[in-house]
């Protein structure tokens, strides 16, 4: 038996490491579990182009600024990590890994979290799991007789994967586009044919617009919303996709032409509205995540949507728990590496009151 700590944060990537540095500020006992061999959570995990969407100065959790990667603008995902591990040792941050929690269980006064390391109490429990480890797949037609080889988001690595390959990427986000622009680029050298599918047109956002406007965006939203005035709108009314610049390079050089959704796959590949076919190697679906929560189950927390219900960052029906990091559903910008660090810090607050 572990514990009793006043919390157990699950997850110990950027959303985890925030909470955990406010949790040392306010004196309190915790243990941070995450399933990792390694520190960074998802960062580590992404495929080798990619750059965060915000210059380092607008892609730091509290207390420490992330340095500037020199040379970059942009700082590569590799960067994020080195940063995030620096971080805990800062700090001395207790985080326990691999240890992956299966279960979160209501046990007298306590919660009762268990792990493949064993059961761990905690008087208050933040759940910090992110989204990556559950990728979402479409229902689209014709997935289970498609030939060819089919991956998500997660397990893109490189364009190099694809020599002499016709590729389709699904998905009109962020994370379609970056890979449809990385495999455009790439195309020439390495034989690649890419086709770029999405439900609806992409929406662009201005070429000048990056993660600090983003951020600015959610800020003044949330400022809004506090005084009681009209909403914003916040970050989706300016569009989905970030311009980062191999973005920018491949749509100015018309590499970046998505055709619209195709209505089922057959053996071969898809088959587009108009009823013409594709030959294809490879599917690669960029179609998002949902939150990690299975460990939450016990609990009986489900809300709509795949989420709880939440007041900030804790969840309605269950005042010992807290979500971080997973969407808006849980505070403004909370799924990104300068906006984590608020909602911890009220989560924190919140906490430190009910454990008087
Ligand atoms: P994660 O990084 O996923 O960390 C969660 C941790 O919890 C992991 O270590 C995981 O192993 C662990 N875990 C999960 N389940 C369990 C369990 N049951 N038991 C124990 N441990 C568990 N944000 C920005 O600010 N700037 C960007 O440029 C940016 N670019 C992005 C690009 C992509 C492609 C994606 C997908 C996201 C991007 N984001 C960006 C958003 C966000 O910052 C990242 O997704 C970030 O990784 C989220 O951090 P997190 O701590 O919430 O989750």
């Amino acid at each position: 038996m572990n514990g009793p700590y006043d919390t157990v944060v699950v997850g110990g990537g950027q959303a985890g490491l925030a909470a955990a540095f406010h949790l040392r500020r306010a004196g309190l006992d915790f243990a941070v579990l995450d399933a990792q061999e390694q520190p960074g959570g998802a960062w580590g995990h992404m495929w080798d182009s990619l750059h965060l969407f915000s210059p380092a100065a607008y892609s730091s959790l509290p207390g420490r600024p992330m340095p500037v990667q020199p040379g970059q603008p942009y700082p590569e995902a590799a960067h994020a990590v080195r940063y995030l591990a620096e971080y805990e040792q800062r700090y001395d941050l207790p985080v326990r890994r691999p240890v992956t929690v299966g279960a979160v269980h209501r046990d007298g006064d306590l919660l009762r979290v268990e792990s493949d390391s064993g059961s761990w109490f905690a008087r208050t429990v933040i759940s910090a799991t992110g989204t990556w480890w559950r990728p979402f797949w479409p229902a689209v037609p014709g997935r289970e007789i498609f030939t060819g080889r089919q991956l998500h988001t997660t397990g893109y690595r490189s364009p190099k994967d694809f020599a002499d390959q016709r590729a389709v990427v699904v998905g009109g986000g962020n994370s379609g586009a970056q890979i449809a622009a990385d495999l455009a680029l790439a195309a020439s050298a390495h034989g690649i044919e890419p086709t770029w599918a999405t439900r609806r047109p992409p929406r662009f956002l201005p070429d000048d617009i990056d993660g600090r406007a983003l951020f600015d965006a959610a800020t003044a939203r949330r400022r809004a919303l506090e005084a009681g005035r009209e909403d914003t709108g916040g970050v989706a009314a300016l569009g989905d996709v970030v311009a980062v610049p191999p973005v920018r390079d491949a749509r100015d050089r018309g590499l970046l032409e998505p055709r619209p959704m195709f209505t089922r796959l057959e053996p071969n590949g898809p088959v587009w509205s108009d009823g013409s076919r594709t030959a294809a190697d490879a599917v690669i679906w960029a179609t998002g995540f949902r939150p990690a929560l299975a460990h939450l189950a016990p609990l009986s927390l489900r809300g709509t949507r795949g989420h709880i219900a939440t007041e900030g960052t804790r969840a309605l029906d269950e005042p010992r728990l807290h979500l971080l990091g997973y969407g808006d559903w849980t505070g403004p910008a909370s799924a990104t590496l300068i906006g984590v660090g608020r909602p911890a810090r009220d989560a924190v607050r919140e906490i430190t009151a009910l454990l008087g």
